[in-house]
Formats: structure tokens, C-alpha cells, sequence
């Protein structure tokens, strides 16, 4: 015992994870981390967590706000920095190694949050504080943070009696099982199709690059001289727009939609119908009507009604765009002898139509868009708004040899945190796509000291090669803004608790999508959109071409998208479920009340819908449109003032929103913020569906 404790012991004081991090700005001393490091550094950062709960638990005390749910709040800072540091590797330094700690870690620490949700003696003290909350002269934040941490515990079930927390202990593990086995058919109903094709002149139309992909995946299979679809996205859907064989189109759509819908033994239907079922159960237990209102409770949306209410002002004018679209495919179809268009046809004409119409080279605007001219029209814009910096830092920790790291400092000077950088692509080693994350959180420590955070955004760009540096699509270059508002928001939220400092799940991605307004304002091209060998400032002409191209076809992409919303809330809206309920029935019947048109389908169908039956976006898929509103009628605020930097605006839209965070509901923020709540127009004219 003695031995394997001091060995233990050895172990964790060489850790370099759960030393005191004595670099600048405390970065994690990334040099030192070695992958080995975690998981004995996560046991022991969840074991010093569950002692911090313990002293809660056990405290003489009566409960306070500070002995208990300030206490609780703070705790698990350790695990926080050291699950930190796990998380970003896991995203940008992936490797089998990496895959292996993974695999244990990810069980514990769901173990951790469950045995922390599930501890009643916790619980107890907590909503003995909640109970008297309106007694202790707590301050707004201060009653804020006691709602959040009880509302936490109690959605989790913990003010129920033991008979009903047994049920819903049993409703949850259906729920994740069933979730499982849903996206695992649909991984294996995906893989398992495939369209062989023998003779090349049924690729006509595709692109070389497709071409070749779908050669190698018959080279993968051991077929020579064939060509491989499949019905990932990737594969499916330049084939849906490009191919200009309709017979195989139409195969491709038809197996593509039916995915999961085949009686067979990956079928999706009667999952969902569980699924459902269960979800009302829960909603129920918790002392909902539905599932939809259990899961809006806690939502700027609050209601069904204002989702409903949004959703209707932008499905009309989507649907109506969708019907002049139709007129185009129809006309070129016609051209083909076609005349009664389908769904397989509208991709494929659309692109023809648009095409015609755009005649656009998006290859044209990269030299315009090196990389490095890109982040420094972030940072002018940054400054322009907020008065901010980004000073390089060298000598620092990087999470990666390829990252760079810059300070933001605020206008008098002041520190408001680090930033790393790491864009470049690391296939198999980095995720696909691009996101912020972050190694710690602002937050204050016992001195009242405010404590900077740490922020990262990652991306997937074509690194420079030799001379040629990199140049960004314009795609590209509005990801970049978009990772960066993210980080934005990182950097001046200004709040007294972590358990108050993170926006609604429908708000989160409203900084983010409104700093990509910025990137294609003339005055902020001026400053950053130059040719990389000539300095030429990129011809609006060619932006603003791009920009009508870009809108051409929203009346499809919002009413195949809207179409699915409608979906998530109708299926997960129902007070009862009939015994002999069918999925695809309430599927048709709701897009039926829509009056979704034949020639579109939804985004989704319930079978596939993987956002919905397994990846917690349900009742959430709304929220994509929901923060597109936001963010289209805060850009319009400042357009309205004549002025894209107006200062005003700016210093409410920092103080009052990035830096208060969940203080309050997100609605009042953004009132304080607008004078008035969102509406649907700006939204409507930035993607020309007016
Ligand atoms: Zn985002």
C-alpha cells in the first residue's frame, strides 16, 4: 500500500499537468505535456474535485450562498484546466495514443458529472439556498448563478422523489442506448450502399476532382476501371448537382432519402418512435407537457410559440423565393426535354441556372485573400469596434509548432488574454472544419483578481508551400471572422462566477456569425483585401458578384432547412403518443401543414435526422436560424447608423453583451443592446429572399 502510494505520489508531482503552470500569462507548459501525462493527471484532478464537493457535503455550516454554491461553482478548476489541455489535443493533435487515453478518460469523467448530479446530500444544500434565495441579500449576478446551478441540478432530475429518479435514471439510459444504436445503422446503412458505375460517360458533368475520388474508392473496393458514389455527403452531394445522368440521379436521391428506411436490420423508424416516446416520458417526469417545452425552459426561445412565430416569418418568403427558383430549373430542364421536374433535378438545373446567371470564379478572389492580410483585417476590425490590440507574443508556450500566439489588450493598455492561431490543415492529426476553443476561461480568483482567459481557433486552410503563400477561398476568409467572434466573445465577457458565463445555446452563435459581417464591408476590404504580389485592393465588382451568387439558391437551402426544423418541433412537440404511432406518418402530416413543396425535400428526414435522435441538437435545430436573425439585425443596427464602427453601438455591444454573458436572460441583453427585439427583415434582405 505504502509503495503504490508514494510511487503514486512520484508520478503525480512530476506531472507537469498538476504543477502550478509558472509560465507567462499561466499558458499550459505545453513542451512538457507528454500524452502519457493525462490520464493520471485527470484521476487525480477528479479526485481533488470530489474532495472540494465532499467539504461542501460535510460542512457543520447552515448552507450559504458562499459555503455552498459559490463553493460548488468554484469547484473542479483543476480538472477544468487539465480536461482543458485534453480537449484541444484531442481536436488538433489527434493519434492513436491520444485515442487510447481518450477512451479512458471519456468514460470518467461522464462517470464524475453523473456521480456530482446524483449526489443528493449536495443537491439538498443547494436548494436550501434556492428556497431562501430572495432572503439573503444576494446581489442580481449572485441570484442568477443560484437559479442556474439549482436549475442544472433539478433538469437533471434531482428535486424528484426516489420512485420517479429511478424511472428517469431508466428513461435516460433507453434514451442513450437507443441514440446510439441510431447513429451506429445510419453509419452502416451510409457505408453499406453503393453506386457502381461501369460506364464513364455516366460521370458526365462531374469534376475531375470528383472523378478521381470516385476511382479511388473503386480502387479501395478492388475494381479497376469503375467509379465509386456513395452516400455521404461529400460524395452525394457535388454527384445530386453535377451528374448529369438523370436516371442515376434519381437512384442516388431515392437511396440517399430512404437511408434507415429499408425494413431492414439498420431501419431508424421504430428507434425514433422510441425515441419520442421516451423524450415525452422525460419531459413529463420533470414536470413538463412536452419534450418541446423541457427543452425550450431554459432557452432565449423560451416557447414553442416564439420559435414558431420566427420560423413562420422566414418560411413565407423561403418558400416563395424556392417558387421563383423553381421557374428557372423548370425553364432549363425544359431544355432538356424534362417537364415534370423532381427533387433529383433541382441541384443539378439550379447549379446550371446559377451558373448562367454568376458566371463566377471564386479562384479569382484567393490572391486577394492571403492569410496573413486576413487576420490583420480581423484585428483592424476588432480595433475599429473596440479599441483593442493584438501584439505578437514570442517566447511562449504553443500548443502546437505551427500556432501563433498574440495578447489582446484592452484600450488603456491592460491585459485581456492570449490567443492562439493554428489554421493550417494536419490531416488525420486535426478535425475537419474550424472552431474556438480555449485552455481557460476569464474568471476571477479569491483576491478579487481578474484572471485572463486563454483562447484558441483552429482551421483547416492550405498551408504556404515554398514562395506561394497561403491564400484563402472567400469562404475561407468568412470562417476565419466567424472563429474569431467567437473568440471575441471570450475575450470581454466580464463576469464574477463561471456558472453565469456561458450564452443560451440558441445565443452562442450570435457573436461569432455577426463578425462575419464585417469581412466583405468595402472600407474593411480596403484595408485587407490585397493582391498578394501586386497590392491591387480586390475589385468590389468580383465581391459583390460573389455575394449575389452566393444568395442565388437560398430559396432552396432555407426551405429544405426550415422544412426540418418544422420537423424537430412537430415530432418532439406531441403530448402523446399513440401506441400504434408511425414516424414517417406525423413526418408527412407536419410537412404537410407547412405545405412543403414536392420538389424539396427536408433537409432531414426522421430516419437520418442525426442531429435530432442523436447529437443533442434536439429541439435545437431551430437555433441555426434562430442566431441568424440576431446576427443579420444587430449588423443592420449599425448599418442603420450610417456607420459599420458607429461607437455607440460598439460599446453597448460590448458592455451590454459580450461582457455579461448569462448575467441575464439573452433576450433582455440584446434589448439593452438594440432598443427593441430582433427582426426577421435584415435577415430576409442579406440572403436576397425579399
Ligand atoms: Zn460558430
Amino acid at each position: 500500500m505504502a509503495i503504490a502510494a508514494m510511487s503514486l505520489c512520484a508520478c503525480v508531482e512530476k506531472n507537469p499537468l498538476l504543477k502550478e503552470w509558472d509560465t507567462p500569462f499561466g499558458i499550459p507548459p505545453f513542451e512538457e505535456i507528454k500524452t502519457e501525462h493525462f490520464v493520471p493527471a485527470i484521476k487525480k484532478a477528479i479526485e481533488v474535485h470530489d474532495a472540494e464537493i465532499a467539504a461542501i457535503v460535510n460542512s457543520k455550516e447552515e448552507p450559504t450562498f458562499e459555503n455552498t454554491v459559490l463553493a460548488y461553482d468554484k469547484s473542479g478548476e483543476l480538472l477544468s484546466d487539465v480536461y482543458g489541455v485534453f480537449g484541444n489535443v484531442e481536436s488538433m493533435a489527434f493519434n492513436d495514443e491520444v485515442a487510447e487515453a481518450s477512451n479512458i478518460i471519456t468514460p470518467l469523467m461522464s462517470e464524475h458529472s453523473n456521480n456530482i448530479q446524483l449526489n443528493d446530500a449536495l443537491f439538498q444544500r443547494i436548494k436550501s439556498v434556492y428556497d431562501r434565495k430572495d432572503q439573503l441579500g444576494l446581489d442580481a449576478a449572485q441570484l442568477r448563478l443560484v437559479d442556474n446551478v439549482y436549475k442544472s441540478f433539478a433538469r437533471n432530475g434531482a428535486a424528484l422523489p426516489e420512485d420517479k429518479k429511478a424511472e428517469l435514471k431508466e428513461v435516460n439510459a433507453a434514451i442513450s442506448n437507443l441514440q446510439l444504436k441510431f447513429s451506429q445503422n445510419l453509419i452502416k446503412e451510409t457505408a453499406a450502399w453503393k453506386l457502381e458505375i461501369k460506364d464513364k460517360a455516366d460521370l458526365a458533368g462531374l469534376s475531375e476532382d470528383f472523378i478521381a475520388e470516385a476511382a479511388s474508392r473503386a480502387k479501395a473496393a478492388g475494381l479497376t476501371d469503375r467509379w465509386i458514389v456513395g452516400l455521404d455527403n461529400p460524395s452525394v452531394m457535388p454527384f445530386l448537382q453535377s451528374a448529369a445522368n438523370r436516371d442515376l440521379r434519381i437512384k442516388v436521391l431515392d437511396a440517399y432519402l430512404n437511408r434507415c428506411n429499408n425494413n431492414n436490420a439498420e431501419d431508424n423508424k421504430d428507434i425514433c418512435a422510441e425515441i419520442i416516446r421516451l423524450k415525452l416520458r422525460k419531459a413529463q417526469i420533470l414536470g413538463f407537457d412536452t419534450y418541446v417545452d423541457f427543452q425550450l425552459d431554459d432557452r432565449m426561445a423560451k416557447n414553442s410559440e416564439n420559435v414558431y412565430k420566427l420560423l413562420g416569418q422566414v418560411w413565407k418568403p423561403s418558400l416563395a423565393a424556392a417558387g421563383r427558383e423553381l421557374k428557372d430549373i423548370k425553364a432549363m430542364a425544359a431544355k432538356d426535354g424534362i417537364t415534370t421536374v423532381q427533387a433529383a433535378d433541382w441541384r443539378y438545373y439550379s447549379s446550371l441556372a446559377k451558373a448562367e446567371k454568376y458566371s463566377i470564379d471564386e479562384e479569382a478572389m484567393r490572391p486577394y485573400f492571403r492569410y496573413e492580410n486576413v487576420r490583420e483585417g480581423i484585428f483592424y476590425v476588432a480595433n475599429r469596434l473596440f479599441g483593442i490590440t493584438f501584439e505578437r507574443l514570442e517566447n511562449v508556450p504553443l500548443p502546437h509548432p505551427e500556432a501563433e500566439a498574440f495578447e489582446c489588450k484592452d484600450v488603456d493598455g491592460s491585459s485581456l488574454g492570449v490567443i492562439f492561431m493554428d489554421m493550417f490543415a494536419r490531416p488525420g492529426e486535426k478535425s475537419n472544419g474550424a472552431w474556438c476553443g480555449g485552455y481557460r476561461d476569464q474568471k476571477y480568483d479569491e483576491n478579487g483578481n481578474k484572471i485572463t482567459p486563454i483562447v484558441t481557433i483552429c482551421g483547416n486552410f492550405a498551408r504556404p508551400v515554398g514562395d506561394k503563400p497561403s491564400l484563402l477561398t472567400a469562404d475561407e476568409t468568412e470562417t476565419f471572422f466567424h472563429e474569431f467572434g467567437h473568440a471575441l466573445a471570450s475575450f470581454l465577457i466580464d463576469v464574477r462566477y463561471p456558472g453565469i458565463s456561458y450564452f443560451d445555446h440558441d445565443f452562442v452563435e450570435v457573436p461569432s456569425q455577426l463578425n462575419e459581417h464585417w469581412a466583405f464591408a468595402p472600407e474593411v476590404l480596403n484595408v485587407y483585401a490585397k493582391h498578394y504580389q501586386t497590392g491591387e485592393v480586390i475589385p468590389i465588382e468580383l465581391v459583390n458578384k460573389y455575394i449575389e451568387s452566393k444568395n442565388y439558391g437560398q430559396g432552396f437551402a432555407m426551405t429544405e432547412l426550415i422544412a426540418a426544423m418544422y420537423l424537430d418541433l412537430g415530432l418532439y412537440g406531441q403530448s402523446e403518443i399513440p401506441d400504434n404511432y408511425k414516424v414517417l406518418s406525423a413526418e408527412s402530416r407536419i410537412l404537410k401543414e407547412i405545405g412543403l413543396i414536392d420538389e424539396i425535400p427536408p433537409r432531414y428526414r426522421a430516419p437520418y435526422f442525426l442531429h435530432i435522435f442523436s447529437h443533442g441538437y434536439d429541439v435545437g435545430y431551430y437555433s441555426y436560424l434562430w442566431a441568424q436573425v440576431l446576427d443579420n439585425d444587430a449588423f443592420r443596427a449599425f448599418e442603420e447608423t450610417g456607420d459599420i464602427f458607429n461607437q455607440e453601438l460598439a460599446r453597448k455591444y460590448r458592455y451590454e453583451i459580450l461582457k455579461r454573458g448569462d448575467e441575464a436572460d439573452a433576450g433582455e441583453l440584446y434589448r439593452n443592446f438594440r432598443g427593441h427585439d430582433a427582426t426577421v427583415d435584415a435577415l430576409l434582405e442579406h440572403n436576397g429572399l425579399k
